[in-house]
C-alpha cells in the first residue's frame, strides 16, 4: 500500500544552518516548508486573518504579510497573536516598522538592510532587537529591486549580481554578529534563478528560501516554479519555498505542496494516476478522472488511484495502484491491491471507487500510514 519504493532523485541535502521561524524550523535537517503571502491589506485585520486561516487550511506553514504603512504595523500584534502559523512581516525602507514587527511578536522579518542603510544606519539596532527577541531576518533580493551600483556593474540582474547583493546585505548584519538569517535571490527567469541559488548555496551556509518572482498567472507560474524548484531541490538546495502566482495564495500553497510531494520530499497524499485517453478509450476518461478526484478530495492518506480508459494499459496500471479501474465495454473492472474485486456498470464506477477508497483509507489510518 502507499508510495511505491523508487530510487531517490535527490542528491544529498546541502548542509545549512538551522533557524527557527516561530514554531517552524528552517534549514538543517528540517523538512522543506511551504509558505505564501497574503494579498489583503494587512491593516484589515479581519480579512487578513481570514486569508491566513484559508492558507493554513490549505497546508501553508509560514505566512508573510506586507507592512507598507503605520496602520499595517499597528495591525501586526493581533495578526501575529491570532494566526495559527508563524507570521513574517515584509518591510521595505522603514526601520521603525521592523522594530514594530519584532515587538508585535512576528516570527521573522523580511528586510533588506541595504535599503535601510541608504536612509539611516539602523542595521545595528535591528540586529540587536532581532537577536534579543530571537527573531530571524530574511534577506530577500529581487531582480526588480537590485541595488543600482550592482546593476551598473553587471549590466543587468545576473546570478552573480543577485548573489553579491545578498551576501553584501548579510555582511551588514554579520558586522554586528547577527547570523540568524535566511536568504532568497529571486528572478522571474527560472534559469537565472537556478544559477543564482546554485552560486549562493556554494558561498554560504544560510538556509535558502526558494522563489521564482513574478512567475506569472497560475499555469505559467506553476510550471516555472516546478521546473526551478525541482532542479534545485533535486540538488539538495532549498529549505523553504514560496510559489508566486498571479492567483489566490491558497493556490500557491497547493502547488508548493505538490512540488514537494512529486519529489518525495513529502509523503504523497492522494495521487490520481489517470491516462491521457486516446482513440482506444471506451469511456470519457477526463470526466471520470475529474469525478474521482472531486469525490476523493481532502483525503490525507497516501492513496494511489488509477483511472484508465481501456483494457490495453488499464489493467496493468490499475494493478500497480492501491485501487483502480480499467474501463471497457460499458463496464469498469475495479482493482484493489492488484486484484479484480468486481466489475461494475460504467454508471457505478465513481461511487464504487469512492467506496473502496474509503475502506482502504480507514485501513491505512488504522495501520498508522496516514500522514
Ligand atoms: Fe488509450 Fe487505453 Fe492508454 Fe488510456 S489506457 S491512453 S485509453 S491505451
Amino acid at each position: 500500500l502507499g508510495m511505491p519504493s523508487v530510487p531517490s532523485l535527490l542528491a544529498e541535502r546541502r548542509k545549512s544552518r538551522q533557524i527557527q521561524v516561530g514554531s517552524v524550523a528552517v534549514g538543517g535537517d528540517a523538512p522543506v516548508s511551504v509558505q505564501s503571502m497574503t494579498t489583503t491589506v494587512t491593516a484589515d485585520i479581519g480579512a487578513t486573518l481570514q486569508q491566513i486561516a484559508e492558507l493554513t487550511a490549505a497546508g501553508c506553514q509560514i505566512v508573510r504579510v506586507a507592512c507598507p504603512s503605520q496602520d499595517d504595523a499597528d495591525a501586526l500584534p493581533v495578526i501575529a497573536k491570532k494566526s495559527q502559523i508563524p507570521v513574517i512581516a515584509d518591510i521595505h525602507f522603514q526601520p521603525k516598522y521592523v522594530f514594530a514587527a519584532i515587538d508585535a511578536g512576528c516570527a521573522a522579518v523580511r528586510v533588506n538592510p541595504g535599503n535601510i542603510r541608504q536612509f539611516d544606519d539602523k542595521v545595528k539596532e535591528i540586529a540587536k532587537a532581532a537577536s534579543g527577541a530571537g527573531v530571524p531576518i530574511r534577506i530577500g533580493v529581487n531582480a526588480g529591486s537590485l541595488d543600482r551600483r550592482l546593476l551598473e556593474r553587471y549590466g543587468r540582474a545576473t546570478p552573480e549580481a543577485l548573489v553579491e547583493s545578498a551576501l553584501w546585505e548579510c555582511s551588514l548584519f554579520e558586522e554586528h554578529g547577527f547570523r540568524d538569517i535566511k536568504i532568497s535571490v529571486k528572478h522571474n527567469d527560472p534559469v537565472v534563478m537556478v544559477n543564482a541559488y546554485r552560486l549562493l548555496a556554494a558561498r554560504c551556509d544560510y538556509p535558502l528560501h526558494l522563489g521564482v518572482t513574478e512567475a506569472g498567472p497560475a499555469f505559467q507560474g506553476t510550471i516555472k516554479s516546478a521546473v526551478a524548484f525541482g532542479a534545485l531541490l533535486a540538488e539538495g538546495i532549498g529549505d523553504t519555498i514560496r510559489v508566486s502566482l498571479s492567483a489566490p495564495p491558497a493556490e500557491e500553497v497547493k502547488v508548493g505542496i505538490q512540488i514537494l510531494e512529486s519529489l518525495n520530499l513529502r509523503q504523497r497524499r492522494l495521487e490520481i494516476v489517470s491516462c491521457p485517453s486516446c482513440g482506444r478509450a471506451q469511456v470519457d476518461v477526463y470526466k471520470l478522472a475529474d469525478q474521482v478526484t472531486a469525490g476523493l478530495e481532502g483525503m490525507e492518506v497516501p492513496l494511489r488511484v488509477a483511472v484508465m480508459g481501456c483494457v490495453v494499459n488499464g489493467p496493468g496500471e490499475a494493478r500497480e495502484a492501491d485501487l483502480g479501474v480499467a474501463s471497457g465495454n460499458g463496464k469498469g473492472q475495479i482493482f484493489v491491491k492488484g486484484e479484480v474485486i468486481k466489475t461494475v456498470p460504467e454508471s457505478k464506477i465513481v461511487e464504487t471507487l469512492i467506496e473502496e477508497a474509503m475502506k482502504i483509507a480507514e485501513q491505512m489510518e488504522a495501520d498508522g500510514v496516514a500522514s
